[in-house]
């Protein structure tokens, strides 16, 4: 299932990420996730990975225009010829002349060249070395301010997203702005038991589905594209099988009622790596 961006491009709801996945396996689990059906894979500089990413995809033969493939600009790159260095650094890595979407991973606010830098990315656009581009871990501040100052709208933010932290009014702020949003964590990140708590168990029974595919389900039905990460190939099949079922409103009513601002990862406005 694809969802179509504010620039027209599209994208598959449900994709495959390597953050942690060991750069020595990642040409293997990429190719596994390749062969269970994923065509779009969420990597990053910062992951180390890219060249596992890139070794996967030559190695599948699948055509380039059937694949969508991320990556983001580390935080030290922010800036305009560390920009464009990065994003020529990425495209060696992956072998590949573009990406399908580029983020920039965080706002760093205390930086304060996510502006400067998001004027190098529609530049990276124009050029065709980037496809579509957005952001990833941008509150409605940043992006108020970004999108005051330059011409082109993210298409996408990347947010921590999962039942027990489900930012409905960030998610509400990018609907309103046409910005899709995509979710990181989807899973909680195993940080807390996700999968335990009942109406994620009780849905999942129902159903006769793992609590991960519920979960998972939970994302695509509230239109979120979602990649979650597993290093196992049965994990990557069982993530894979989510449209035989669909949630009833009440189930997915009960799932938005695990919110409870369960952050598990760093705060955009605060964090400092
Ligand atoms: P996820 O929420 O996807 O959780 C991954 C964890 O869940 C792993 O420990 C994995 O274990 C486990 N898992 C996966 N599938 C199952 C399953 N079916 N049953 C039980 N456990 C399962 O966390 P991620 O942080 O990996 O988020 C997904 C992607 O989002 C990343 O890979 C990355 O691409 C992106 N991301 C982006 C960030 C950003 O700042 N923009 C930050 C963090 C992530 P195992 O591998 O052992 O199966």
């Amino acid at each position: 299932m694809d969802i179509t961006l504010n620039d027209g491009k599209t994208i598959p709801q449900l994709g495959f990420g390597v953050f942690q996945v060991d750069p020595d396996e990642t040409e293997r689990i990429v190719s596994d996730a390749l062969e269970v059906g994923y065509r779009h894979i969420d990597t990053a500089a910062i992951y180390g990975n890219e060249v596992g990413v890139g070794r996967a995809i030559a190695a599948s033969g699948i055509p380039r225009e059937e694949l969508f493939i991320t990556t983001k600009l580390w935080n030290s790159d922010q800036g305009t010829q560390s920009a464009f260095d990065a994003m020529d650094l990425s495209l060696a890595k992956l072998g590949l002349d573009h990406v399908d979407l580029y983020l920039i991973h965080w706002p760093r606010p205390d930086l304060d060249r996510y502006i400067e830098t998001w004027h190098v990315f529609e530049q990276l656009q124009e050029r065709g070395l980037a496809t579509s581009i957005g952001v990833s871990n941008f509150h409605e501040n940043h992006l108020d301010r970004l999108i005051a100052a330059s011409s082109v709208v993210p298409a996408v933010d990347q947010i921590e997203l999962h039942p027990g932290f489900a930012q409905g009014p960030l998610r509400e702020y990018l609907a309103g702005k046409g910005i899709a949003t995509e979710a990181w964590g989807p899973l909680g990140q195993g940080k807390y038991d996700l999968f335990g708590m009942s109406p994620v168990a009780d849905a999942a029974a129902a159903h006769g589905v793992t609590p991960a595919q519920a979960v998972i389900r939970w994302h695509l039905q509230h239109g979120i594209i979602v990649f979650p990460k597993t290093n196992s190939r049965e994990r990557m099949a069982e993530n894979f099988d989510v449209f035989g079922f669909e949630l009833t409103d009440a189930e997915m009513a009960a799932i938005d009622g695990l919110d409870q601002g369960l952050r598990v990862g760093s705060n955009p406005d605060t964090a400092t790596f």
